[in-house]
């Protein structure tokens, strides 16, 4: 999701978009391939990952290229048998100074407290979720999950953010934080591919459900420093604002 080229987590440099650099296909973070070398493992805390060395250019590629694959299924609908799209699922964005930065709300999990009275999260700008929708139907995959399977983690929750390294929090994406419970689903070409797709500059609005929703919120982290963001173990695209509310190579 950054849109400055990350720094190194190991060594907290910059990497120029020609430098050898080692991404763990596990957390996605990020490092120098020299300092790979030197670490001898991902820099990720507890992460049993392996990164692979590739040129900085090409991590958009490779991120893009993992999240194209984890979204090509289910191509049929299981509920329904219905022919399934790729696109991008955009979160209601009713007021106007978050038109401008679409984005999602993120709530930290809280363990042993009491409720909070007053919602404590933070806006994540810019993020959107790619996925399918069954053009029937309506469901919603996430990496080839159904919506609603993907309220808690699947995985073991990385304690550090593979990006920035400040303790990275579990919890909530809020889908329907500021609206209305309609949620955008823009149809377009999954990264990576050459496929051309008409462009609806409106997203098709839709609501997650008349009756019970199937998910309104989504399980994963967020990192309070960065907002790096992971779902079903794949970073969060950024969505650009500019285009209205395509989604952008990460
Ligand atoms: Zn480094
Ligand atoms: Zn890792
Ligand atoms: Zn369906
Ligand atoms: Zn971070």
């Amino acid at each position: 999701m950054p849109s400055s080229p990350p720094l190194c987590l190991y060594c907290n440099l910059a990497m120029g978009p020609a430098d050898p650099v080692a991404l763990c296909g596990a957390c996605w973070a990020v490092v120098h391939d020299g300092c790979l070398r030197r670490s001898g493992r991902c820099s990720s805390v507890q992460c049993p990952g392996d990164p692979a060395t590739m040129v900085a250019a090409d991590v958009a590629v490779v991120v893009g290229a993992r999240i194209a694959a984890a979204n090509a299924e289910p191509a049929t609908c299981p509920e329904c048998g219905g022919v399934t799209e790729f696109g991008c699922l955009i979160p209601p964005a009713r007021r106007l100074w978050l038109r401008r930065t679409p984005g999602i709300w993120f709530e930290p999990a809280r363990e042993s407290a009491p409720p909070a009275r007053r919602r404590s999260g933070w806006h994540v700008a810019g993020a959107g979720l790619p996925g399918r929708r069954c053009r029937s139907c309506r469901a919603l995959y996430l990496a080839g999950l159904p919506l609603a399977s993907l309220r808690s983690p699947p995985g073991p929750a990385l304690p550090y953010c593979p990006r920035c390294g400040a303790p990275f929090a579990s919890g909530c994406f809020d889908l329907r934080r500021y609206g209305s419970g309609a949620v955008g689903f823009v149809p377009q070409a999954p990264p990576g591919t050459s496929e051309v797709r008409g462009y609806r500059a409106t997203p098709d609005r839709f609501a997650l459900g008349g009756g019970a929703p199937p998910a309104a919120t989504i399980a994963g982290q967020c990192c309070p420093r960065c907002r790096f963001s992971l779902i079903a173990g794949l970073p969060m695209l950024g969505l650009d604002p500019r285009s209205g509310g395509s989604c952008d190579n990460w």
